[in-house]
């Protein structure tokens, strides 16, 4: 049984559903069960159009809407042959455009646009996506059915980026799904969403149709985990924004946790976790070019290859540094430092400490340093009035950017070519840190360094 996740692109327009389908059916033997997201573009449309909703913009919503319908009209005009069907599906998509309609109307009404609320509106995109290309497949002879995942993965309320409950989601997946596979029907099921036990919708975070094809495929036990996109595999760096970036045949799950949880929009960050605990292969393949044999990632990290695999970059970062001299040698400063982040679920990306503990780095998402540092002031307001602590001091515009590789253990050298060849490229760097697994080396710029730095280590490395 092989689970394959299809993205947004690779859903994204009538020639590419086309592809979907032949894949789909040369697959078939293998008992393929579908993940999909919304086409490309949808998700964020939906979310763009709330944001007009609650400034009562009616006139655009509806444009926005007539548009999105539009959208998935022209595909079922086009793919769909049987005409039952084609209206079947036409009619259904309008039922969910009317919800979505007073779901708009409501938050215009209130004035109020939630995570909660978001994340109900951002949900139709996989559920419209998801619906249609059941229909497709099932145009084109293969049994096909749509499956809601609010039915199976249950989260805990934590909108925008749900946390899965897996006992109960691993049960459900397996009692809903195994039936259909035995009796060769594919499930097509929607990426990204989830259910609370009180029913109300959440998302599992953007990007999470990848992490929902690993929840479902691990849960079934399947042979392998594909992920559908629109690149050859995974890549030594971004290929949008480094020239030379080559695809990588074989990398290792913690490698693949490590590049993209520091910026590798290929793939969510979670994705690995639920194949991790079941030892299953991750195959990232590309719907343009479905004969390339993609990215393993497995447990081995191919050795023989590269020790240094790729260069990322995360921006819109800040750096929030708690300085003072009457820090040195106090214990507990790190410990109250991060209480008081998680108190407000900040989530902290890089910490670096210079060992005269004069100062404690750290860097934040951009959009929550204003609470993490009113958090922070409040936290060690004694201190301050004390002047053990001078100040908490906020750095924006900041981009972390990370070299990752498994064979970087142990090799000598690494963090001093890594260091002159972003000297070379004249590049200031404001703070470093490296994890003591030596799997990455993480360097903070400015972001407007961001591209350049990641160029220049790229080159240093051979990686071109
Ligand atoms: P999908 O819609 O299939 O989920 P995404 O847009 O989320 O696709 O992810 C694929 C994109 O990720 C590629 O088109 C590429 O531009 C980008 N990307 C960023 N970093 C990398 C990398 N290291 N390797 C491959 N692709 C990358
Ligand atoms: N459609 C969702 C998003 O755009 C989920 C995904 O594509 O993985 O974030
Ligand atoms: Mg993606």
């Amino acid at each position: 049984m092989i689970t394959m996740k299809f993205g947004g692109t690779s859903v994204g327009d009538v020639s590419r559903l086309r592809e979907v389908v032949s894949i789909v059916q040369s697959y078939l033997a293998e008992h393929p069960v579908v993940v999909a997201s919304a086409m490309s573009g949808v998700t964020d449309a939906l979310l763009q159009t709330a944001q007009l909703a609650v400034e009562r913009k009616n006139d655009q919503v509806e444009k926005n809407i007539a548009a999105l319908r539009e959208k998935h009209l022209r595909v079922a005009g086009e793919l769909i042959r049987h005409r039952e069907r084609r209206d079947e599906l036409i009619h259904g998509h309008s039922l969910l455009f009317e919800e979505l309609l007073n779901l708009y109307n409501g938050v215009g009404l209130l004035r109020e646009l939630s995570v909660r609320s978001l994340d109900a509106i951002a949900s139709f995109g996989e559920i419209l996506s998801c619906l249609q290309i059941a229909a497709i497949l099932t145009d084109s002879g293969v049994a096909a059915q749509f499956v809601d995942a609010r039915t199976m993965i249950r989260t805990d309320a934590h909108f925008g980026e749900a946390a899965v409950d897996f006992a109960e989601t691993n049960e459900s997946v397996r009692s809903f799904l195994t039936p259909l596979v035995n009796a060769g029907v594919v499930p097509v099921v929607t990426g990204f969403i989830g259910r609370t036990r009180d029913g109300l919708t959440t998302t599992l975070g953007r990007s999470g149709s990848d992490y929902t094809g690993s929840i479902i495929g691990a849960a079934l036990g399947s042979d392998e985990i594909w992920i559908w996109t629109d690149v050859d595999g995974v890549m030594t760096a971004d290929p949008r924004h480094v020239k030379g970036a080559m695809v990588l045949p074989q990398i290792s799950y913690r490698e693949a946790a490590e590049m993209s949880y520091f910026g590798a929009k290929v793939i969510h960050p979670k994705t690995m976790l639920p194949a991790i605990e079941n030892s299953i292969p991750i195959r990232i393949k590309n719907t343009f070019n479905p004969s390339h044999p993609g990215t393993l990632i497995s447990r081995d990290a191919n050795s023989t290859e590269r020790v240094v695999k790729n260069v990322t970059s995360i921006d819109n970062l800040g750096l929030v540094a708690i300085e003072g001299n009457g820090m040195v040698g106090v214990p507990g400063i790190s410990a109250r430092i991060f209480s008081a982040l998680a108190r407000v679920r900040v989530n902290v990306i890089m910490i670096s400490q210079a060992s005269s503990e004069h100062n404690v780095c750290i860097v934040i998402p951009q959009k929550d340093c204003r609470k993490a540092v009113d958090e922070l002031r409040s936290e060690f307001e004694a201190d301050i009035a004390r002047r053990t602590i001078d100040d908490i001091k906020l750095q924006d515009n900041m981009s972390i950017v990370a070299v990752v590789g498994e064979g970087m253990r142990g090799v000598p050298g690494i963090a001093g070519k890594t260091f002159s060849a972003v000297a070379q490229a004249n590049v200031n760097i404001i703070a470093i840190a490296q994890g003591s697994s030596e799997l990455n080396i993480s360097l903070l710029v400015e972001q407007s360094d961001a591209h350049k730095t990641v160029q220049a280590v790229h080159d240093a490395f051979h990686l071109a």
